[in-house]
């Protein structure tokens, strides 16, 4: 087709590569310079159960670049991992969640949980488990209050001893909840063979309820397996109270989502929790 078009069409093109080549550069600078300037937050997503309690939380990653932006971490994780700053950045989020969490775990009771979001090339690359209990020690969170959440690729991972090292971690104390499931290379028999306990419904399946029939069928299947092997469930990006109804009526165990509230900066996710158990106590 570009030939087609003559010459004029092949320098459009080359020159969107050039100019592909150069933001990703621009990327790639900034993030090796984003940690230590700072321009890094953690913000934190209510997850709120069945009976309207908020009982946990999701720790995810905002940047603000001096020189881009806000950045998605949609956009920015995966270079990240490719560069190996997944390395310190991932510790730097899993400490910066903790350290917020360990507040909330002794105001809110033992039962509340942090989510943290773990890639797949951590693990591969690090002594997970060593770093996991070496934040727990420093940030005096309980192992039952952390959960770390693992990608259905990392399971499907065969060579870097990946049972192992989720059976040690889960030996610590730490929960794994399974992220984004059904989007990846799901393997029902991941869930019995790994430790895990709780499951996490990707949005995909959860934007089109209560109208796709298909996607009611599903997640009404995941929920009641999921039950049945003893996992807890929730639902991402809940949006609707329509939505929330279907997954009421299947006793969805915790929702997430903006319906509840967007991932807030910890001072807010602070404010928002004190809000909503006075609420809860005034009803
Ligand atoms: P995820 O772990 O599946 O996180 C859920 C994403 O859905 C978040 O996007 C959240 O803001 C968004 N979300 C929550 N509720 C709703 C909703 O009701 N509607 C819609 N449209 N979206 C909703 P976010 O924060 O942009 O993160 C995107 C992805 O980046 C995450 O997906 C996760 O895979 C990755 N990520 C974020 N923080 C970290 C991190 O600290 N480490 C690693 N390795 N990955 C991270
Ligand atoms: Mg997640
Ligand atoms: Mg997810
Ligand atoms: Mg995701």
């Amino acid at each position: 087709k570009a030939k087609a078009q003559g010459r004029n069409c092949f320098e459009f093109f080359t020159s969107g590569l050039h100019e592909q080549a150069a933001a990703r550069s621009k990327l790639e600078n900034a993030l090796h310079k984003a940690l230590s300037n700072n321009e890094f937050t953690v913000y934190f997503q209510p997850i709120i159960s069945h009976d309207k309690k908020t009982v946990g939380c999701e720790a995810l990653l905002r940047w603000r670049s001096a020189e881009l932006g806000d950045v998605s971490p949609a956009q920015f994780i995966p270079v990240c991992e490719e560069l190996g700053l997944i390395i310190p950045i991932g510790e730097w989020v899993l400490r910066e969640a903790c350290r917020e969490a360990a507040k909330w775990c002794s105001s809110f009771g033992a039962h509340f949980f942090v989510t943290v979001n773990m890639s797949s090339v951590q693990f591969i690359r690090q002594d997970i488990e060593a770093l996991v209990k070496s934040v727990l020690q420093e940030t005096q969170l309980s192992a039952q209050c952390l959960t770390l959440e693992i990608t259905e690729t990392l399971l499907a991972d065969n060579s870097s001893n990946i049972l192992q090292q989720l059976q040690a971690l889960r030996a610590t104390g730490v929960a794994l909840a399974i992220d984004d499931f059904g989007t990846g290379y799901s393997s029902l028999s991941y869930l019995k063979r790994f430790p895990l306990s709780k499951l996490k419904i990707d949005r995909e399946f959860i934007k089109d309820l209560p109208d796709d029939l298909e996607d009611c069928a599903m997640v009404s299947a995941i929920i009641s397996m999921a039950s049945n092997l003893q996992l807890k469930v929730v639902a991402e990006g809940v949006e609707t109270s329509a939505q929330l109804a279907f997954l009421n009526a299947l006793s969805c165990d915790y929702i997430q989502g903006f319906l509840y509230s967007k991932p807030l900066p910890a001072a807010l996710f602070d404010k928002y929790i004190r809000e909503f158990i006075a609420e809860q106590n005034n009803t």
